[in-house]
Order: structure tokens, then sequence, then C-alpha cells
């Protein structure tokens, strides 16, 4: 209880006295919320919000009176409640909040992958406004299949026979295993064993789905001969061939890998499906947008492949889901697993992935009205263009401290999409005009950042913060004139932040 700093000898009971009394000044709860401020606070945002704003100011000002026995004074009951107030107001904004992507990271996952095209935001809110035919057959008047929403595009798109959908890509995968391969062996190049972001490691993948692994080949090499001799030896225990794409790393040098086409041939033979996990997948060919080649689902389908999953919200720029497409037996057989109806989309996935896909079939303008394929083909004269806009912001933001300039740099597209590729890109970057203690400026300054009331997002990189304008949108900019233009020397920036992290 006590943290008072040792009082000098005959000191202790007049400052614990002087103390107490402070303390005992610092009004109970219950009459705080009776101020009219607070009550009028209460009745819009709820009581219970209000309250623990409260107890927590309480509790951090009896911190802050302990902390200074001798000099800190109870504050008078209009700063009480101003603060009271701004700590309600930092407990009812939006826990999912907006923040400026200054890493140039198209397809982010930790900042939520893909942005919507405008039709598939409009979609999504009159999907929420209304009631729609997802499971209706307007047509007989009975119950529909909710996959039927986008089933049609998906097989123009792709030239799949049937389609289904899930929740994501790791949950695609988990259900094509499951239903196609439960208590078999899978037969997968041991170079092909990916994790995806920790969470997703095939082998655990593997296991969840009830399936036995069988890696074959070994991490650099892999050929024909392998597979066929693991399914000759697996006999009726073999389940699946199944091919995952290097999505986040690659292997180059001395190396083999079997492509689809064979790979189908060899499945075939003995009997079992092929599956192909392409991870981004992208619906066309992105090298016709002077970008790098990404496979694509139709390939391995018209290689043979039975199965391809993919993502909804990388490089297809679409809400996050998980896409089947394949023959009708295979993905007839996935439909029918229970799995399916725990992992299935809400309507609103359904909706934006419906208004996604009626842009790429309409085959007009994508670039322009996809904003994933926007960001990935900005120009580096347009990234500059902007760099040279925000940088008096930043520069003046990060103080005298710092030197700020403009210096290429090279976005990388994320996700595990093109993972060895970057796109030429321009940076603002920040750095710490002296050497010494530059580490610990730049943590510092990134932090401050990060405190916005918009958060802003760079890296880090050579003792400097670099913040890549691929990904700043119109409107960021706006924002960052707007937050970056509040008073910027240290001190007054550090008792800004200091007041928003009360
Ligand atoms: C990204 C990825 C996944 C996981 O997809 P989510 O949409 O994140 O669930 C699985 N496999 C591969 C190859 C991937 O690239």
């Amino acid at each position: 209880m006590t943290h008072l700093t040792l009082p000098g000898p005959g000191e202790a009971s007049e400052d614990k006295a002087a103390l107490a009394a402070r303390l005992a000044q610092l009004p109970a709860v219950d009459r705080l919320l009776a101020r009219p401020a607070l009550a009028e606070l209460a009745a819009r945002l709820g009581p219970a919000l209000v309250k623990r704003a409260a107890q927590d100011e309480l509790a951090a000002q009896r911190e802050r009176l302990r902390a200074d026995a001798a000099g800190a004074t109870v504050p008078a009951p209009a700063a009480l409640d101003a603060a009271i107030a701004a700590r309600v107001d930092a407990l009812a904004a939006p826990r999912l909040r907006r923040t400026i992507n200054c890493t140039g990271t198209v397809i982010h996952t930790n900042l939520g992958r893909a942005l919507l095209a405008d039709e598939a935001i409009d979609a999504v809110t009159a999907a929420m406004r209304g009631y729609s035919a997802l499971e209706f057959d307007l047509d007989g008047g009975g119950r529909g299949d909710r996959d039927d929403v986008v089933e049609q595009l998906l097989l123009d798109l792709t030239g799949a026979e049937a389609v289904t959908l899930v929740n994501n890509n790791a949950a695609a995968v988990v259900l094509g295993l499951a239903a196609l391969s439960a208590r078999k062996d899978v037969v997968i190049s041991r170079g092909e064993l990916i994790e995806i972001g920790g969470a997703f490691r095939l082998p655990d993948i593997m296991k969840t789905a009830g399936c036995r692994l069988h890696e074959v080949g070994t991490t650099n090499r892999t050929h024909p001969r392998d597979f066929d001799t693991a399914l000759t030896e697996l006999g009726a225990r073999a389940g699946l061939v199944m091919k995952a794409h290097w999505s986040n790393y690659a292997i180059t040098g001395f190396t083999a890998a079997v492509d689809d086409a064979t790979l189908a041939q060899i499945a075939h033979q003995h009997g079992v499906p092929y599956l192909v996990d392409l991870g981004a997948g992208a619906l066309i060919d992105l090298s016709r947008l002077g970008l790098p080649r990404e496979p694509m689902p139709q390939e391995a389908l018209a290689a043979g492949a039975d199965v391809v999953t993919f993502s909804g919200d990388k490089l297809l720029g679409g809400p996050q889901c998980g896409i089947l497409v394949g023959t009708r037996a295979a993905i007839a057989r996935i439909k029918k697993h229970p799995l399916k109806r725990a992992l299935r989309c809400s309507k609103l996935t359904l909706a934006a992935l419906e208004a996604t896909l009626r842009i790429y079939a309409s085959a007009h303008r994508l670039p322009e009205r996809l904003p994933v394929l926007a960001l990935l083909t900005r120009s580096e004269a347009d990234i500059r263009a902007a760099c040279e806009r925000v940088l008096p912001l930043f520069a003046r933001y990060a103080g005298a401290g710092f030197t700020a300039r403009i210096a290429p740099c090279a976005s990388q597209i994320g996700s595990g999409s093109l993972p060895v590729e970057r796109l030429a890109s321009a940076a603002v970057v920040l750095a710490p005009a002296t050497a010494r203690g530059a580490g610990r400026a730049v943590e510092a300054l990134a932090r401050r950042l990060r405190a916005l009331p918009v958060p802003v997002l760079g890296r880090i990189s050579d003792n400097a913060l670099w913040l890549d304008a691929r990904t700043l949108l119109a409107a960021d900019e706006a924002t960052l004139a707007q937050q970056l233009a509040l008073p910027s020397a240290p001190q007054a920036t550090a008792t800004a932040s200091t007041a928003t992290a009360a």
C-alpha cells in the first residue's frame, strides 16, 4: 500500500496524516457519477463505462498523491470531470482503429489485408440493411444454397466445374483435406511443408484434418518417381496428393519440383485426387499489369487439379474467405462434410465477394477499380509525389533532432504473395541527426507516430524510420495534415501523448 519515499526521522507521521487527509478529499465513485457532467455521459454511453473511467481516474489520482506525498493536491471537481470524460472518450472509441499504413506492404495481414472496391463496400452495406435471398431459391420458392451467390462467376473466371466457400483459406485447406483424405495419407513434397504466419503450419493442419502426413523427396528436390513410389507403397492408405504454393519463401539453386500436370496424372493413376493450395491465387495474369507473375487457379485446374484453394483477401482483393474450386465430384464430397457448415461464410462476405468477382468478370479497368491492384501497380513517380506532399509534415513533426529526406525503397506485396519480389517505391525517411542513441530515438519517434489519434505505421531500418508512401491513401494525406500539424516540439508532443495515454 505505502509507495511513499522513505521519510526522514520524525516526518513520517505528519506526512502520513497529510496524505491520508488528501486521499480522503477525493470523492467517492458514486458521488462522482451523480455529478451532472458525468451523469449525462452515463445516460448516453452507459453507466458501466463511465464508472470504469471514474474508477481508473481515481486510482491514477491516488497513485499521484502517494508518489508526491508532500506536493500533490487533489484536483478541482471540474478538472476531475474533464479527466474522466477524456477516459470515457478513449474507452468508447472503436477498438478496431483506423491506421495509416506507411509500411508499403499492400496485403498486410496485421492491418487487415485487402482494401475493398467501392462496389464491394456498397454491396456489403446493402446486405446489412435489408433481407437478401442468401439461401433462398427465388424461382422455386424453396431453400437455396449460399454458395450459389458466387458460383457462376467463379466457374466462368476459373473454368472449374464446381465451387464452395469458407471463411478463409486455412479453413479451405482443412476442409479439403478432411473431406478428401480423412484417416489416410496425404503425399506432399518435403519442400512444401510450409508455415504461414506461425499459426498455419501444414503438418499441424493435416493432423487437425485427421490426415497422416507422408512427405516425399528432399527439401530442395522432389521428382515424379518420389510420388509414384510413395503411392505404390501406400496402396489403399493413400488419400490425396497435395501441393502447397511456396507463399512466403523461395527455394533457389539446385532445385527440382514436379509440375501440376505431372502430379495430377500420377495421383489419378493411383486413384487419388490432387489438391493444390495456392494461397494468394491471382485471378488474372499479373504480368499483364507489369507485376511479377503469380500462379492462377485456372492454370492448376487446367493441368488436372481436382481442387484448388485460395484466399479471397490476398491478391484477389476481396473479403476474407477461402475459395475451393474443382471438379464436380471432389467439391460435392467437400460440401457434404459437416465442417463445411461450421466454416461457412456470412452474407457480408458473399456480398463483397460477388461484387469483387463482377469487376473481374467485366474485365474493365481492373487496376483502377480494385484497390489491391491499384496499390500494387502504383507508379514510383506517383508514390514519390505523395512523399513530396507529406515530407514537410513529417519533417516538422519529427522535430529538430531528425533529418527528413525522400529515398527510393522497395515495397513488399505481403501475405505470402510473391515473397521474393519487391516493388520499386519511395519513402519519407526520418533519421536522427546524431548517431549517438539513434536506435532509441527512432524507436521513440515510431512510438509517437503510433500514439497519434490515427496511428501511423512505418518500418525501422538502418536506424531510420521509413514511411513507404505506396500504401498511403489520398484520405490518409488529409488526416496526416490535420494530426501532424499539432505542436511538434518533443516536450509538447510528450505531454500530448501522455495525456492521451493516461
Ligand atoms: C495465406 C496462405 C494460407 C492461409 O490463408 P488464409 O486466407 O490466411 O487463411 C494457406 N496456404 C497458403 C499457401 C497461403 O499463402
